[in-house]
């Protein structure tokens, strides 16, 4: 029922006309409400805006007493204003005196009034405040009237958004946008990054919210949807996507590009007076509220494709060119993404970037892989981040914690900068070591190696002075490619890595798949103990023709250098076996071929299962070296999953249990001289790494980072006196009990770096 105004399009036409008079913001605002109850005949408007500190304060009134007006506040949740507040939904009252949440404020004098209609003012799925209207009769407001105060709402929104509303805010009492929040996600990279917003796929801000003539709107946002559901169509056929789950995305995309309901809903809001575009953004601003609500995870994966959808929409109908965020870069970029690929994150130049939040992805995910690799600090699932971040805001990443800080008080970023210089000073002690070879006090010198598993991290071997790549995870090539790497691909991949290294060895693990590293793109083998089943060299021996095309292609790559291989996961003296002769069996292959061999070949094995450790003399004998895969070994000495976080923490590898398994490989490795490193996640922490030394490992590969540390704590020890020490306590304590306090305290004592 609109009044003598006419309907909501000359609303929006005499609050465009408002917008651009020049008075004072009050007085603006004032003159909003007056016309908004005007043209809904009803005796109230109100406008709430929610502050910074989560409280609604009625900014504007016309109908209730004026005096109210900055005096009137409710928290969300409280009463009819508070609970669109939280719920980002309109609410629409015959009888509002009779719902259970209405609450009376008789500053207001709003006793008088029944009927009562209130829409969240929204912004990017943010709500900025409330707009209300009441009326004194009972009366049910229709469908477009909800739909017409929704549309205003979004023309306040973009007031507040502006900063006009904000000079209004009384000393202390800042209105909700922009304010500082700190928001709770899972650590999946290392460090802590302060810089500046820079949103991966950068936002279309609409500018022009009222239309001029709706026929045209309507026959725009027509030809933009046939445009962008053809677009879908020719991606589908074009990218000849087969059977699996990147057709099923697509095909979904396409049904909900034919969705009879979003459909209606961007028509009706094109009907109500707005742009195409500001319609998308008015159905896009639904979609995002309710996203943020919905706990079942099919829904939200759905109103996030919907979500897309509008995104690809404002992008046809307004024209713009994307310009990736990657290009002119600015530095200390603090990179924003709902969620996001490995190749993606390697297009940014590395030098600019600080750090990476995402709102979903976690620890293991491909992309947190290679956040790690480039020593970025990021943090995953992170709700809504998207959202609450504007360009170029402050915002500090802590992947340590798994906290962000966006727009960060003052006292927050000093500490944090504190904590960042540290960081860099301690790095900056650790490289002036870089020259300094890794020999303990008593004179004895220790090998340094450095885990890797792709091209990114190969430039770390210069930069940290390691020996060698101790461990080279091939699995990341399979885990990060959209499909199974052909042998070619492989081959030449390996080749680049072996040039990257220089004259430095690689020692190459064959694929460590299964368990937690699941291949998209092969079939997904349900197991009730993924840990205990079907991985590694198990998968490479009962289908060999995967892992033979893996040999083929390092040895093609080794030909005419040193090549070194190891097996992961080898439980019997008999799989080595046979892996071995999968390797003469490919050599042949390579001689008839006419090709070179490489000018020597070391096969290796991995000292991870413990039923190896009772077959320790034959596999000494067999082997060119062995690596002690520590991950591993410990879980299964202790039969604790070493992902489960419940179970990983409770039991210590300074224990007695592992330590005594540990140094009878190394006892076994010497009495037979077959070459023995560590490349599990204990060889990268000095204390551990110190007791290492101590029971006879002399050649310990880990990240690149912790070379610095590691080297730190080898120059400071005598590894005579650390030796003595080590073994006598082994011998004293029995039981299963942690050792790692008297360790430390003897590390302390020892002015040994841990
Ligand atoms: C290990 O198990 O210690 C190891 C180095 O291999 P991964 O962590 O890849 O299983
Ligand atoms: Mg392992």
């Amino acid at each position: 029922m609109f009044g003598t105004f006419g309907g909501p399009r000359l609303l929006l036409r005499r609050l465009r006309e408002v917008m651009l008079e020049p008075v004072s913001p009050q007085a603006r605002l004032d003159k909003i409400v007056v016309h908004i109850a005007a043209s809904m005949v009803a005796e109230v408007c109100s406008v709430y805006v929610l502050r910074a500190d989560g409280i609604l304060e009625l900014y504007a009134t016309e109908g209730l007493n004026r005096e109210a007006v900055h005096l009137t506040t409710l928290r969300k949740g409280e009463g009819l204003v508070g609970l669109i507040a939280e719920t980002a939904e309109p609410l629409s009252l015959a009888d509002a005196q009779l719902h259970p949440t209405f609450s009376y404020h008789p500053e207001t004098g709003e006793e008088i009034y029944s009927s009562f209609l209130g829409v969240p003012i929204l912004r990017g799925g943010n709500t900025l405040g409330v707009l209300v209207v009441q009326n004194k009769a009972r009366r049910t407001y229709p469908e477009e009237e909800v739909e017409a105060l929704q549309t205003t709402a979004m023309l306040l929104a973009e007031m507040i958004a502006s900063g006009e509303i904000q000079s209004l805010a009384l000393p202390g009492k800042d209105i909700a946008l922009g304010r500082p929040v700190t928001l709770k996600g899972t650590p999946i990279a290392d460090g802590v990054g302060l810089g500046h917003v820079v949103l991966h796929e950068p936002r279309i801000i609409v500018k022009q919210l009222v239309a001029d003539d709706i026929r045209r709107e309507n026959q725009r946002l027509d030809d933009a949807i046939d445009a962008m559901r053809h677009s879908l169509d020719l991606l589908i056929e074009s990218r000849n996507v087969g059977a699996g789950e990147h057709r099923d995305v697509l095909e979904t995309f396409r049904l909900f590009a034919h969705d009879r309901g979003w459909l209606r809903r961007l028509r009706e809001a094109v009907a109500t007076g707005l742009t195409a575009e500001a319609a998308v953004e008015r159905v896009q601003n639904d979609t995002r509220a309710k996203l943020q609500r919905q706990t079942n995870p099919y829904l939200r994966e759905r109103l996030h494709d919907l979500d897309d959808l509008a995104n690809r929409l404002l992008h046809q109908l307004t024209g713009l060119e994307f310009v990736a965020a990657h290009e002119n870069l600015a530095n200390n970029s603090i990179i924003i993404a709902r969620s996001m690929g490995p190749a993606a994150l390697l297009e940014y130049d590395r030098s600019k970037i600080r750090g990476l939040v995402l709102e979903e992805t976690g620890e293991l995910s491909h992309v947190a892989i290679v956040a790690r690799a480039l020593g970025i600090a990021g943090v995953g699932n992170v709700a809504n981040i998207v959202d609450l971040a504007e360009p170029g805001d402050a915002i500090i990443v802590d992947g340590v914690l798994g906290d962000v800080h966006l727009r960060p008080p003052p006292d927050i970023e000093r500490s944090y900068a504190e904590k960042a210089r540290l960081r860099a000073r301690k790095q900056a002690q650790y490289q002036k070591l870089h020259g300094v070879p890794p020999v303990t006090k008593n004179g004895i010198e220790i090998g340094l190696h450095m885990n890797a598993g792709m091209l990114v991290d190969l430039q770390h071997i210069e930069e940290t002075g390691a020996a060698s790549v101790g461990l080279f995870r091939t699995e990341f090539q399979f885990m990060l490619a959209p499909r199974l790497p052909k042998m070619s691909e492989q081959e030449s991949f390996y080749r680049a890595v072996l040039d990257a290294a220089g004259s430095k060895p690689i020692t190459f693990r064959t694929l460590d798949i299964g368990s937690d590293k699941v291949l998209p793109y092969l079939e997904k083998i349900e197991e009730e103990n993924p840990a205990l089943g079907w991985r590694a060299i198990r998968i490479g021996l009962d289908r060999p023709g995967l892992l033979r095309s893996q040999l083929r292609a390092l040895l093609r790559a080794g030909s005419g250098r040193d090549l070194r291989i190891m097996f992961p996961m080898v439980a019997t003296v008999e799989e080595f076996e046979t892996a071995k002769s999968l390797v003469g069996s490919e050599l042949i292959h390579l001689r008839d071929h006419g090709r070179p061999p490489p000018a020597n070949i070391s096969l290796g094995v991995m000292i991870e299962v413990p039923a190896i450790l009772w077959q320790l003399d034959e596999i000494c004998k067999r082997a060119s070296f062995l690596s002690v895969g520590s991950n591993d070994l410990v879980q299964f000495i202790f039969a604790a999953d070493r992902e489960n976080k419940r179970v990983a923490a409770r039991f210590d590898p300074l224990s007695v249990p592992v330590l005594q398994a540990l140094k009878l490989i190394a006892d076994k490795a010497r009495s037979h001289a077959t070459p023995l490193a560590l490349c599990g996640e204990i060889a990268g922490r000095p204390l551990e790494a110190m007791v290492l030394l101590a029971i006879g490992y002399r050649e310990l590969s880990m990240a690149a980072a912790s070379i610095g540390p590691v080297k730190a704590m080898v120059l400071a020890t005598d590894l005579k006196e650390t030796e003595d020490y080590v073994l006598s306590l082994l011998e004293e304590a029995g039981a299963g009990q942690s050792l790692r306090d008297t360790l430390r305290k003897f590390a302390r004592a020892k002015n040994i770096p841990v």
